[in-house]
């Protein structure tokens, strides 16, 4: 990282960023065609979860490179300054890659699902198995985390 004053190197504070952070943009590429989509997700012990409908384009962008990477932002503000160069923005941000696996088994899914509802709100949940056979549920191990902050 160019700006090492700013890197984030206590990894309990990049597990706090991924924790806090409402929406993840996860970064897909296909045979040379970048595409950038922002999703709800739950992180849990090095995992990041998606889920989405069964087609579409990053589906099919995932199927064919299942390799991805991700950022999520916890906070942000711009910071006004005298003159142009001088504002700045405050911030602090993860970003990490890894594999795209579709869980398909149905109990994995539903506890996938339920690591996914709690990043959002309270439990418990039920999950229809028409609502589980419709929804693709996304799982990427992270290979690579990085965490930056400009506080
Ligand atoms: C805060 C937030 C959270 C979201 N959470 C989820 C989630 O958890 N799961 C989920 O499946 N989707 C979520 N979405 C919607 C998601 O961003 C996509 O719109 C959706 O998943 C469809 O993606 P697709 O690749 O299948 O697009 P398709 O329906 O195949 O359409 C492809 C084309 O539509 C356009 N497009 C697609 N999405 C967007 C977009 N968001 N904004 C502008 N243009 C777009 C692009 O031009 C793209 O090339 C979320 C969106 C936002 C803003």
């Amino acid at each position: 990282m160019r700006r090492s004053d700013r890197e984030i190197k206590d990894p309990a504070e990049i597990e706090e960023i991924l924790k806090r952070s409402k929406v993840c943009h996860i970064a897909l590429c296909k045979e040379n065609e970048p595409y950038v989509v922002p999703m709800n997700y739950a992180w849990r012990d090095g995992t990041l979860y998606l889920h989405s409908a069964r087609e579409g384009k990053k589906v099919e962008f995932a199927r064919q490179n299942p390799y991805i990477s991700f950022c999520v932002v916890s906070e942000w503000e711009v910071v006004e300054g005298p003159v142009p160069c001088s504002w700045t923005t405050h911030y602090r941000s993860v970003m990490g890659s890894g594999r795209v696996e579709f869980v398909e088994d149905a109990a994995e899914k539903a506890a996938a699902l339920e690591i996914f509802m709690e990043h959002y709100t309270k439990g418990p949940f039920e999950f229809p198995k028409a609502a589980l056979d419709r929804v693709l549920v996304w799982k990427i191990r992270a290979d690579s985390l990085t965490g930056k902050k400009n506080v």
